[in-house]
């Protein structure tokens, strides 16, 4: 079972995500696995250090989308593809949503086009389960701006402009695939957060 993690910047996403393992990870024990592109794999990494290295200079938008693309194809074949061969869970923080939301529509190439292009990367293979943790645009850049000032790095991501494409291409995938797609409230309280997202969970896929 692939279940993946997604957000915009300043939801929460990875801090809810280490305390649902934390929660959860007894009872799926050595049947999760927990992962995130690059993922570790050598040639994942060497990509995405591409695009880190290039990040507050001139990388083109397709160049970028391309590099994620490439970047989760490795990891995917690499990582997921073993793990859900072998009936394992997979937690996966950010997917092919992420590039539909932040090259897509947060670097405005499009996202048909991103979409394209990530279904040659991962020959159509889609999580069974996201979870989408939402947050208004104002609320997400307060909590990075808060928290993570250190972590800002490229500043166009930090505008209100480039958060709100982002969060309103979620907000059209959440809408576009219901089934797959549960959109869970980050404005709420940390506890409220994971607790909504454990029930989402532990509700399809009983533990
Ligand atoms: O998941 P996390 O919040 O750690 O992601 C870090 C940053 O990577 C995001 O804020 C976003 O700027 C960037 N990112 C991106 N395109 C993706 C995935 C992540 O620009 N496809
Ligand atoms: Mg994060």
């Amino acid at each position: 079972i692939f279940i993946t993690f997604e957000g915009p910047d300043g939801a929460g996403k990875t801090s809810v995500l280490n305390e649902i393992i934390e929660k959860i990870s007894n009872k799926l024990g050595p049947e999760l696995v927990v992962t995130r592109e690059p993922g570790g794999t050598h040639i994942a990494e060497a990509i995405r250090n591409v695009i880190l290295d290039t990040k507050n200079t001139s990388m083109d938008a397709r160049t970028e989308a391309l590099l994620f693309a490439a970047a989760r194809r490795q990891h995917l074949t690499e990582i997921i593809k073993p793990a859900l061969a072998a009936d394992k869970f997979v937690f996966c923080d950010r997917f092919v949503d992420s590039s539909v939301a932040y090259q897509g529509a947060g670097r405005e190439i499009g996202a048909a086009e991103v979409w394209e292009m990530n279904k040659f990367a991962t020959e159509g293979l889609m999580p069974n389960l996201t979870l989408y943790f939402d947050v208004p645009s104002e609320v997400g850049l307060a909590r990075i701006k808060n928290f993570r000032a250190d972590e800002i790095n490229r500043l166009d991501q930090a505008s209100l402009s480039f958060h709100r494409r982002v969060r309103n291409a979620y907000l059209n995938l959440q809408a576009t695939y219901p089934e797959r797609i549960v959109l869970i409230d980050a404005t709420q309280p940390f506890e409220a957060v994971v607790a909504d997202a454990i029930k989402v969970i532990t509700q399809r896929y009983p533990v």
